[in-house]
């Protein structure tokens, strides 16, 4: 019966194909080469794990302390007990007296002397011949044994496909070159080796990955990346986009006195900073290019890339193409709609606004206008990639939090283009920055501009870390806060299993708030509001009639109210880095000092206290994007969980950051001298999922 779910469970896996089971990795290995004497496996004691064998001389089941069966074996040096604490009829039977068995598992003191619990255990003849190789533990799934799985690689191993498949095409004078002391195996050996380990292997470098065959494997898998990132870059450059360079003095129309550009700059209240500054003119110069822009915008919450963003957009705006801004949230496109409009508007640019709670007609009429071109900044959620909506004449996108977004998403944009002959540029930003080694990998066709400067006056967060059991001090502290003329927000944590309850317990903190506060305005604000009864809760605040704002994650960005300098957000043992890194920024954006409270509920796991630590000791984005790194891996900060795909399956982007640097250098030469196997390792290597690097 197994063998007949068998195919179907694999292919459940990917495990589809002689190449694609080749490539199913072990975990961790089983020394079944050895085997012990009894008297041995005892000597050998606990801690390690050790094969003997024996005849069956007993087997009993006990009903004190609890139902329990006891087989002892014995060899011509020793008796051992097997203990089953659970246990079929069928391990009974398999187990009977005199019957021979191998069992592998922890030698132990019991009771009733040494004794395994839980071996393995297989009836076999006492000659029964040892593998010469180390036994795989494979990755499995739910309802594949290891044997199913152990059976089916032996096979694939076995495959005359395979051979052709892994066949050595890396020209060896390249590999010697980058490599003065290569001691590598070949694609084909290192891949046989890694499945079938012989008795002697280094079993530590194998289990930590650093095994040459391991860096075999790895170097492969990296070399496949860059080449098809590296390919991606090329082509890019080699796509059309309408260059946008710096208008003169009036719009390009000539109807107006001044391009947009320039009245932008002067209506805004401030003056750029030096970092605003150079982003800009680093986003201005791809502008002016005739390729695609693929720039990533990075810079700290709080540091202002709303402004370069609009910069941008009124650059493309005045040469007559439509700009549009996409945020993750309702909350987050509305702010920056309001904040276009309080810009653009003054300038006679027609905004519209799309997302997904605006009724049917609204969004018909938007669509036209996006549609026709009247429209010349679009600004919205989702909504704006979906089937329905084409723009007119599309020269930018910007993308806010694009880690929010997957790799599909981004991609979808430049189909709303609507045209085969040119591509939008397109300006991702994030307040998440990206460690060195994922933008060496996943991001190597995109550019980044880092705003490492907080505008003028900002002052530093400081940051407490309170048990829930001080709530009431905290109320009164808050009591004291507001009656300073300022205003506060309280957070209350995301409920993953119900929204229901979620809403319930912001509801509590509200009405307990209200209660506590007679002297204020306390607002709420969650996801269940309609979009206009959250903007009237946000105005409201904004405008100071609401001094407390009670909220659910959905504040987590793109709120803006410097007055707002304190944040208490309940039960911050439940948000990860980011999020609270994300929160954190709403405050420390006025004029007065900023303080952040973060109260959480024990028991605190062991990550949740580092995690809190270390938010209390430094506010600096780039530490905490690397823990994140370390304790989420990459997939998260990529987006590619929306993705579903990880790119990486061999390669520990931590561990292995100096192969990234060779694989880089490996894919220029490959590139540039043997074009005619790029292909061929591409295919190899990553098959369906190269289109994803493209985004
Ligand atoms: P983020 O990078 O997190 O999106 P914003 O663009 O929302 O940050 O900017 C945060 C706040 O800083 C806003 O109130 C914005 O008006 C203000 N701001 C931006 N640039 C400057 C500047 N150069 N000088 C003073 N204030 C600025
Ligand atoms: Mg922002």
């Amino acid at each position: 019966m197994t063998t007949k779910q068998a195919p179907s469970t694999l292919q459940k896996m990917g495990l589809d194909s002689p190449m694609a089971l080749a490539l199913h990795l072990p975990s961790r290995y089983e020394d079944e080469t050895e085997l012990l004497t009894i008297e041995e496996a005892i000597a050998q004691g606990r801690f390690a794990s050790a094969q003997t064998q024996g005849v069956v001389i007993r087997n009993q089941v006990l009903f004190r302390p609890r139902r329990q069966m006891i087989v002892t074996i014995e060899d011509e040096t020793e008796t051992l007990n097997l203990r089953f604490l659970n246990f079929y009829p069928s391990q009974q039977k398999q187990m009977a007296v005199g019957v021979h068995v191998r069992v592998r598992g922890e030698v132990r003191d019991g009771f009733q002397g040494s004794e395994m619990v839980h071996p393995n255990v297989r009836a076999v003849a006492p000659d029964a011949p040892l593998p010469n190789s180390l036994t795989p533990v494979y990755p499995a799934s739910v309802g594949v044994s290891q044997t199913v799985i152990r059976k089916a690689v032996t096979q694939a191993l076995r495959d005359p496909s395979l051979q052709e498949s892994l066949a050595e095409f890396l020209p060896k004078k390249l590999m010697a070159e980058l490599l003065p002391s290569n001691d590598w195996p070949s694609l084909q050996s290192a891949i046989t080796y890694l499945h079938q380990p012989p008795a002697d292997a280094n079993t530590q470098s194998l289990l930590e990955r650093t095994h040459p065959a391991w860096r075999r494997v790895q170097f492969e898998e990296l070399l496949a990346q860059q080449i098809s990132l590296k390919r991606a870059h090329a082509i890019r450059r080699e796509r059309n986009a309408p260059s946008f360079a710096k208008v003169q003095e009036e719009g390009k129309d000539k109807t107006r006195e001044q391009s947009f550009e320039e009245s932008l700059l002067k209506v805004l209240p401030f003056k750029l900073t030096n970092a605003q500054d150079r982003v800009w003119s680093e986003i201005s110069r791809d502008l002016s290019k005739s390729f695609p822009m693929n720039r990533l915008l990075q810079g700290d919450v709080g540091s202002g890339k709303t402004v370069v963003a609009a910069l941008s957009a009124a650059r493309v705006m005045d040469h007559g193409y439509q700009a549009a801004i996409m945020a993750p949230t309702e909350i987050l496109a509305e702010q920056h709609y309001l904040k276009m409009k309080e810009w653009f508007e003054p300038l006679g640019v027609k905004i519209a606004w799309l997302s997904g709670s605006l009724k049917a007609k609204e969004k018909r009429l938007a669509q036209e206008v996006i549609e026709n071109g009247q429209a010349q900044l679009i600004i919205g959620t989702h909504a704006l990639i979906q089937e329905s909506v084409s723009f007119a004449k599309l020269g930018l996108a910007v993308i806010d939090e694009q880690h929010r977004f997957g790799v599909r998403q981004r991609l979808e944009i430049q189909q709303r283009v609507g045209s085969e002959l040119f591509y939008c540029h397109q300006l991702m930003m994030s307040a998440t920055p990206i460690p060195r080694t994922l933008a060496m990998t996943y991001y190597a066709d995109l550019d980044v501009s880092v705003i490492d400067e907080l505008p003028p006056g900002r002052k530093p967060i400081a940051t407490k870390v309170v048990k829930a059991s001080r709530r009431d001090e905290v109320i009164g502290g808050l009591q004291s806060w507001l009656s300073k003329g300022l205003q506060a927000y309280w957070v209350c944590p995301l409920i993953e299993e119900s929204e229901a309850l979620q809403l319930q317990t912001a509801t509590e903190s509200f009405e307990q708030l209200t209660q506590a506060l007679p002297d204020f305005k306390v607002g709420l604000v969650h996801g269940r509001l309609k979009a206009e009864e959250k903007a009237a809760v946000m105005a409201a605040f904004k405008a100071n009639e609401i001094q407390l704002l009670v909220a659910t994650t959905v504040i987590e960005v793109g709120v803006d109210v410097p007055n707002a300098a304190l944040m208490v957000i309940e039960h911050a043992e439940r948000f990860g880095y980011a999020q609270i890194h994300q929160l954190r920024g709403r405050v420390g954006r006025g004029a007065v000092d900023s303080v952040c409270i973060l109260m959480y509920a024990e028991p605190l796991s062991m990550a949740a206290k580092e995690r809190l630590q270390t938010l209390r000791e430094t506010s600096d984005g780039f530490v905490i994007a690397e823990r994140d790194l370390s304790l989420r891996g990459p997939g998260e900060l990529l987006g590619a969980k929306q993705s579903g795909d990880a790119m990486l399956r061999f390669v520990d982007l931590q561990r292995d950051a100096w192969l990234i640097e060779l694989a880089q250098q490996a894919a220029d030469r490959l590139l540039a001298e043997h074009a005619d196997l790029v292909e061929r390792h591409l295919e190899r290597w990553l098959g369906s999922r190269a289109e994803f690097l493209k985004a």
